[in-house]
């Protein structure tokens, strides 16, 4: 499988925003597995696979224990989430 590739997967929501997905672009090879890390297209918000294959919030301690370039890439993708929310309010004038 091409790195990067988008896999299709079951229906699954954001636990910080809510956001509707069916698919990942996994960094490693394979589908995502129970305890796997995910990062939300629409807030950049971090969450964990269940065995289920939904996605649960991290608890403080497992946030703790990522590497400290999966806390870092966590930063990026947030702000780059709100900098997308920035540039969409600016082209609509400021209004929501
Ligand atoms: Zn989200």
């Amino acid at each position: 499988m091409k790195r990067g590739a988008m896999i299709r997967m079951p229906a699954r929501l954001c636990p910080e925003c809510g956001y509707l997905t069916d698919a990942v672009s996994p960094i490693g090879e394979g589908k995502p597995e129970a305890g796997d890390l995910s990062l939300c297209l629409n807030c950049g918000a971090p969450a964990l696979f269940t065995r289920e294959l939904k996605l649960r919030e991290l608890t403080l301690e497992e946030f703790k224990a990522l590497p400290a370039n999966y806390k870092r890439a966590i930063r990026y993708a947030r702000a780059a989430a709100h900098r997308v929310v920035d540039v969409d309010l600016a082209r609509r004038g400021g209004r929501v």
